[in-house]
């Protein structure tokens, strides 16, 4: 039988079938030279010789064989993104230990016996497992249970009034009830939730936009989704852009259902991840709330696909399987009849435009929930504003900060930078300090008390020397970072509770939920936050946004740059007055004319859109147009475009299909980890076969040495 193993080989190898037979879609453990490998028997053998010459398959996992509609969907996905499958199968066989079975624990039922004498420590053990009756407990729970020693409950054992049992440890998850009461919603959403209701129960495909301001209950909404996928026997998946940002999230689960969902993400333990993956495939995990990568789980009965702010670019994956999980949901629920929604308040041209096409239903919450309403954005000119050098807080921000914290309320500054300073230069020559591996600024740190770089995380001291013209003692820090605005705003609020929330100030993701939440009570009075603290949090106390630097998004060449901007202001300032107390916005700009700026501004954003799509469809690139990647890279530049130029000179199949291409030109990110890295773009019209072409084009390169091609489908920057 063929078999599909996760090694790098572009063809399926041929076993002979375990004694007993196994199904289609088994996982399986084959040799494979002197190695074990894992593998899925992904069809019949090609049978055309003797099949004694094979080895055979040395052992059948012990888990569900994968469904034939998961094995469908991982080669529409492998020939959409144009990836081997080997790679496609490691993404769904990415729980740890996946070949090793569940690991076993001694648990405790009520035995036929009863004891020769019952004590009082005897009677409460019996009361604890008489009232958790469904539950199964180890000796050392339901002693603990019982407040007794561990000797009281073995007693019991032996005279046969418990017995031990053998189970695997893989946990059941508790049963999410969908009938719990939700919120009495408002008009406006409960025709939002039947709508979405009214799909999941239809049992087809379909795929629907709700789009609502930050605040107008679109979790609400979705949530009613889920309750009808349960209700209807399927599983169902939220997706969010940024799990670690999801301790709230999780109670707001827990509070509809009853019972916390499975979670699905890289911070979880080994054994948390295979449990979920054993518990998804067994159907016994109704609702799991995940990263992007929880799509490649293998479900049993999934009904149900929620994506969570859809535009957010984290879902994206731009390492080794490159995919956006927002496509990813909708192929894959188009391949199990599931219904997919698209929750933002600032859609993605994409999904905006697929909706304008009918391909995708469009529901709109308009207002937000209660007396809360969208804060006022004003702009800050800063060619107005008088600062000192090296600050950042306009006096018009410190007056509106100063008003908040006499009243009690909390400030939020934005600014998207990490670090102490964005880059630290000779005073003497002018020499900017890079990163040797990548040539990209290091970023100062004061917490680290190191120059960080943020593409390969590279650290090393701040030079007391210029490395280039070896003055002493003339290295400085230029720019604002998060850390040192947090400085500044100390010096001017010195009575302030200060808060600065930045990734890279977090050990781990969990120190940062428990931050969040203590911010959410109230413990602190301004919140310094970069791109982290746009995604969905609520801050109760929150009355004004500051955004440092709203010019900051819009430089660059990126044709996305506006779009970008766009939606990260709006969601910020989303953040501001979520409950009864108005908020403010204060956006400071060097530019307040700017399109972009005053589309914010006006809050207009069906004019934003129209003009931005007018801008790409003239250029014909997405979503107008279609555009894929091709990105190079190696250790030694010369080769890396040599091979660039090659691919150029040889692009016949493009020419076929009337495509246009782009380079070779550095990348965006154009080197990292020692590598330099070259870009080939392709642009061509809708409709024309994008992905066959550049197969074909790119067949005949045998990448050599340490050379390496991988091939970008819709690229995030163009
Ligand atoms: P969104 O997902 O659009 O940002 P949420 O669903 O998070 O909006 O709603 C914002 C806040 O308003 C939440 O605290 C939510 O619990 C509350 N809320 C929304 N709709 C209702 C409702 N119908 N009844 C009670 N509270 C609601
Ligand atoms: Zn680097």
């Amino acid at each position: 039988m063929a078999v599909l193993t996760t090694q790098p080989l572009d063809r399926l190898l041929d076993y002979r079938a375990p004694e007993g037979g196994c199904f289609l879609g088994a996982y399986v453990e084959v040799p494979l030279g002197p190695r074990k490998v894992l593998g899925v028997v992904w069809g019949p053998g090609a049978g055309d010789f003797d099949s004694s010459k094979l080895r055979s398959v040395t052992r059948v996992l012990d888990v569900a064989p994968m469904r034939s509609e998961m094995r469908a969907f991982l080669g529409k996905a492998a020939d959409y993104t144009l990836t081997p499958m080997p790679a496609m199968l490691r993404l769904a066989s990415r729980a740890p230990g996946l070949s090793d079975p569940p690991s076993m624990r001694k648990i405790l039922r009520r035995g036929d016996q009863e004891p020769d004498r019952l004590t009082d420590a005897r009677a409460r053990v019996l009361d604890a497992m008489e009232e958790f009756g469904g539950l199964a407990f180890t000796a050392k729970e339901l002693a603990d249970m019982a407040g007794v020693t561990p000797s009281v409950v073995k007693g019991l054992v032996k005279q046969g009034a418990l017995r031990e049992e053998e189970t695997p440890r893989d946990l059941p998850y508790p049963n999410l009830d969908p009938d719990l009461p939700g919120k009495a919603l408002t008009d406006d959403q409960a025709a939002a939730a039947a709508a979405l209701e009214e799909g999941v129960k239809s049992g087809a495909y379909g795929t629907t936009l709700l789009k609502g301001v930050t605040g107008s209950g679109k979790t609400e909404v979705y949530l009613e989704a889920v309750a009808a996928a349960l209700r209807a026997g399927r599983q169902a998946l939220v997706l969010l852009p940024e799990i670690a940002l999801t301790a709230e999230f999780l109670k707001r689960v827990e509070a509809r259902f009853g019972a916390t969902p499975a979670e699905w993400h890289s911070g979880a333990t080994m054994t948390e991840r295979r449990r979920v993956w054993r518990m998804v495939g067994q159907g016994k995990a109704q609702l799991v709330i995940g990263a992007r990568s929880a799509l490649f789980l293998p479900y049993r009965n999934l009904g149900l696909i929620i994506v969570d702010e859809e535009h957010d670019t984290s879902y994206k994956q731009e390492d080794g399987v490159l995919y956006n999980a927002r496509d990813m949901a909708v192929l894959r629920a188009a391949m199990c009849s599931a219904q997919v929604v698209l929750a933002s308040a600032t859609p993605s041209l994409e999904t905006w435009a697929n909706a304008d096409a009918g391909k995708y239903k469009r529901l709109d919450l308009t207002s937000r929930f209660g007396a809360s309403v969208l804060p006022e954005m004003r702009a800050v000119d800063m060619r107005a504003e008088d600062l000192l050098p090296s600050t950042w807080i306009s006096p018009t921000l410190k007056y509106a900060m100063k008003a908040r914290l006499e009243r009690g309320e909390q400030s939020l500054l934005f600014l998207n930078r990490r670090g102490f300073a964005p880059v630290t230069i000779c005073r003497a020559c002018g020499a900017q300090v890079a990163c040797d591996q990548c040539d990209s600024r290091m970023v100062e740190h004061r917490f680290l008390k190191r120059l960080m770089c943020h593409q390969c995380g590279e650290t090393k001291p701040v030079p007391e020397v210029c490395p280039s013209c070896q003055v002493e003692g003339k290295m400085a820090p230029v720019g604002p970072g998060i850390e040192r605005l947090g400085e500044e705003a100390a010096a001017l609020f010195p009575e302030a509770r200060i808060a600065v929330l930045s990734s890279d100030l977090f050990g781990s993701a969990r120190a940062l939920k428990q931050r969040i939440e203590e911010i959410a009570a109230g413990e602190a009075d301004i919140i310094l936050g970069t791109q982290l603290v746009a995604k969905g949090h609520n801050f109760p106390l929150l009355t004004l946004v500051g955004v440092i630097d709203a010019d900051l998004g819009l430089q660059g060449s990126d044709l996305r740059a506006a779009e970008r901007t766009f939606q990260l202001m709006r969601q910020v300032a989303g953040r501001a007055g979520r409950a009864e107390k108005p908020g403010e916005a204060l956006l400071q700009t060097f530019q307040p004319e700017h399109p972009v700026i005053r589309a914010i501004l006006s809050g207009d954003e069906e004019a934003f859109w129209k003009a931005e799509a007018a801008e790409r469809q003239a250029a014909g690139v997405p979503p107008f147009g279609r555009m894929a990647g091709i990105i190079l890279s190696g250790s030694d530049l010369a080769q890396v475009f040599d091979l660039g130029e090659t691919l150029a000179r040889n692009d016949g199949a493009l020419r076929q299909i009337g495509a246009q291409l782009f380079g070779p030109a550095p990348a965006p990110i154009a080197r990292v980890r020692g590598r330099h890295r070259v870009r080939l773009l392709v642009k061509v019209a809708k409709g024309a076969p994008l992905q066959e072409a550049i197969a074909r084009w790119i067949a005949p390169v045998r990448p050599k040495g340490d050379l390496r091609l991988s091939v970008d489908i819709d690229p995030q920057s163009f």
